[in-house]
């Protein structure tokens, strides 16, 4: 199967601890890279994760602030000293568009790359990047400003052929497309051999949601029903509720409360407040509610 993983570089919130780094993460879909949030230092964990930083196509900024974003100049500026030629593409609200532009008019002049800016619109779900392999949709969040989340989707794959039955028929190499495609073979005796002879079910499509910063929104369960894997902030656990509700993130339980009523594989948890020394009360207060919930940690690498 090809490889469909999250490599954490950051998983704070916004006050530096010497414990986590802000939001970012790196999504590697078959050999493809995709950052999602760029939060100060984000360059310096990508050094230390050895992904390749030339092999970023896209980066997803969920909002505007600064532990989700912050980062992206710098990392830019790095690319440009890198020699990159290669188009970046940002993804992120409106708002962002100017920002950066103005940011690389000051910051990285005689870029030999571009940056390509493309509004979200962060009120509704919809496909805002497209390729042979994947889609990735808005998720829209309540958070106190404009924010959205990403949802990572395969595309369906073509079936497995099955070489010995290939080799038994005495199929030929030029139609090996065709069978994956759905068609019968015919012998050179006419004897039709039905396609399911030669193929085996490909893979299950596989997806991630991300999920950062939102405050519990009850029906979010129905945008990503179903999901492979979900990353949801959990800043804070219920000891810390109405703070939760007053900056507008979510709790442990709110997070997992999603997950459950999503029916997610698995939940990931992050964004933590530095007023958390020891994030295993987040984990246990996740668990209760959906037991497959797991922290996340700078440098953790998970299968989708
Ligand atoms: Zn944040
Ligand atoms: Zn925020």
């Amino acid at each position: 199967m090809e490889p469909f993983r999250v490599h954490i570089l950051g998983c704070g919130s916004a006050l530096p601890t010497l414990k986590h780094n802000a939001s970012s993460q790196v999504v590697e879909i078959r050999e493809k890279l995709f950052m999602i949030d760029c939060g100060e230092g984000t360059q310096m964990q990508l050094r230390k994760s050895k992904i390749r930083f030339t092999k970023i196509s896209c980066v997803f900024i969920s909002h505007l602030h600064g532990d989700h974003c912050f980062g992206l100049i710098g990392m830019i500026s790095t690319f440009g000293m890198l020699g990159r030629t290669a188009t970046l593409r940002v993804y992120g609200p409106k708002e962002l568009g100017p920002v950066l532009d103005s940011q690389i008019k000051t910051f990285c002049q005689g870029l030999e790359f571009s940056v390509e800016f493309h509004a979200v619109d962060t009120t509704k779900k919809t496909v805002i990047y497209e390729d042979r392999s994947l889609t990735v949709e808005s998720i829209p969040l309540k958070h106190r400003m404009p924010t959205c989340g990403y949802l990572f989707r395969e595309k369906p794959t073509l079936p497995h052929i099955k070489r010995d039955m290939i080799d038994f028929y005495h199929v030929p190499i030029s139609q090996i497309n065709n069978i994956k495609l759905g068609a019968s073979w015919t012998t050179p005796d006419g004897d039709v051999i039905d396609n399911s002879r030669f193929v085996e079910p490909a893979d299950a499509p596989r997806s991630y949601a991300y999920c950062s910063d939102t405050r519990y929104i009850p029906d979010l369960y129905k945008l990503i029903e179903g999901v492979d894997t979900l990353y949801h902030e959990s800043t804070y656990a219920s000891d810390n509720a109405d703070r939760a509700r007053k900056y507008h993130h979510s709790t442990a339980r709110d997070a997992a409360s999603v997950a459950r009523d999503a029916h997610v594989g698995k939940l990931f948890l992050g964004h933590y407040s530095a007023r958390y020394n020891d994030e295993s009360v987040i984990l246990k207060e996740a668990q209760e509610i959906f037991p497959n919930s797991y922290l996340t940690n700078e440098g953790m690498v998970f299968d989708v």
